[in-house]
């Protein structure tokens, strides 16, 4: 069942040497951490990981409306510690950040789990 399917985000070291998540994430630090950040070593993407669940996920602009379906599903689970999540529990995220918006049609729990499994470039792995 394509319902019971859970998504995670792959922060194996190996795998992501060439992929640079390292960069997507320090992507997603909100204004105050970016600051900090730049002042530090590079931490591990995990300590970012833990970082974005803690503090930048809780920003208002984290999900903001302007951001594409496959970021904002990435930006989801990341809010949630990088846990294995359903389509259904990622749905039920964005449609608790987005509310009644012009995204509300395409977040179907099936629109996100088809996105999921065809994004190679978010090293995402399927359970
Ligand atoms: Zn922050």
């Amino acid at each position: 069942m394509v319902e019971q399917l859970q998504y995670q985000i792959n922060l194996d070291k190996n795998v992501n040497e060439k992929r640079s998540l390292i960069h997507l994430f320090t992507g997603m630090l909100c204004k105050e951490c970016k600051k900090q950040y730049k002042s530090e070593e590079p931490s591990a993407s995990s300590v970012l990981v833990k970082n974005i669940q803690k503090c930048c996920s809780k920003k208002e602009d984290y999900i903001h409306s302007g951001l594409p379906l496959k970021q904002a599903t990435y930006r989801a689970l990341l809010s949630k510690g990088n846990r294995p999540a359903t389509a259904r529990q990622i749905s039920d995220v964005l449609t608790d950040r987005w509310g009644e918006s012009v995204y509300t049609r395409s977040m179907t729990p099936a629109v996100i789990s088809r996105l999921l499994e065809t994004s190679v470039d978010y090293e995402i792995s399927v359970k």
